[in-house]
């Protein structure tokens, strides 16, 4: 669906909260009291009434709209710039977009939708064949000085560990050409280089019977422990991008969006706009169905309670 389609097809709110709940419709709600899944809708006061305990839960809740006062069309609009948009929006640009007067709202709505995006790539494991690297993003953060003084940002760099789930191309690899085909990419960011918390990454995001292949930092000399396979090799560093030539085209390519997004990035939010990049690469084959997976993504009752935000 285009702009100018989408725009005539829910261009007022009643329609767009009508989408919202036929998709929590098909997601289905669970009751907070007690769990139970089925439910009357109550349309005078717009709730769901549970058939067991009779609880009441409004159409927001247990969503990515809860405790949200933007309209729901606010909502839906950002989740098709977010998605229908190849290089994603700024917060500063969606505000100008919706007609908005307050800026932080939008900020957070946005912020709200990367961690959506999150929560449905952590649901996944890459296997097979994996390339993992770090690498640096640059970031500032705000400590707080002395008191009545400002807080001052300082700049410095983020730590993130890529990884690229990757299939050897069938037959002869031609000059030039990577030799392999990329399929799925996750970028986690670490408190510290620690091979503890590579290795939780690891596990976290890839399959024990993977095989990993990685340079020989003795950061990484521990993930043996946690796949079946680690293949370790001591790569120059002008021959890094040949050696893992996927991770490293996603680090740039993440980088340039990242900077067409937000010139400067918060530490604590760097991991939502990576989200939102890799929820993206992982889907770009997904078309016009990215909308409706967002969709979906966003008023799934597992949302709440993992919330990586907050109002810095
Ligand atoms: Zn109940």
């Amino acid at each position: 669906m285009n702009f100018i389609d989408f725009a005539k097809f829910y261009s007022d709110e009643s329609t767009c909260k009508t989408l919202f709940k036929r998709y929590r419709d098909k997601v289905g709600v669970i009751c907070k009291k007690c769990g139970h899944k089925e439910h009357y809708w109550i349309s005078t006061i717009e709730q769901y009434q549970c058939k067991k305990c009779s609880f009441r839960t409004t159409l927001r809740s247990g969503t990515v709209m809860e405790a949200s006062k933007l309209p729901y069309q606010y909502w839906v609009y950002a989740i098709f710039f977010m998605t229908m948009t190849k290089k994603g929006m700024s917060a500063l640009e969606m505000q100008r977009q919706l007609g908005h007067k307050r800026y932080q709202p939008i900020w957070e709505m946005m912020h709200k939708l990367r961690v959506s995006m999150g929560n449905r790539d952590s649901q996944y494991k890459l296997d097979g064949m994996i390339e993992l690297d770090d690498a640096f993003f640059k970031t500032y953060n705000e400590e707080p000085q002395e008191k009545n003084k400002r807080g001052r940002g300082s700049s410095g760099q983020s730590k993130v560990i890529v990884m690229s789930k990757i299939e050897p191309k069938v037959g002869r690899p031609k000059k030039h050409r990577k030799s392999s085909k990329f399929r799925y990419v996750k970028m986690i960011v670490i408190p510290n280089s620690s091979s503890n918390s590579i290795n939780s990454v690891v596990s976290d995001n890839i399959d024990d019977t993977a095989t990993i292949k990685s340079d020989g930092w003795r950061g990484f000399s521990k993930i043996r422990n946690v796949v079946d396979k680690h293949i370790s090799k001591v790569v120059l560093p002008h021959e890094a991008s040949k050696a893992l030539p996927w991770v490293h085209t996603m680090i740039s390519n993440a980088k340039r969006t990242l900077l067409g997004i937000n010139h400067n990035t918060k530490d604590f939010y760097l991991q939502n706009y990576l989200n939102e990049y890799c929820y993206k690469v992982n889907r770009r084959l997904f078309g016009n169905n990215l909308f409706e997976r967002l969709m979906t993504a966003a008023v799934e009752d597992a949302w709440y309670g993992k919330l990586v935000y907050d109002n810095g």
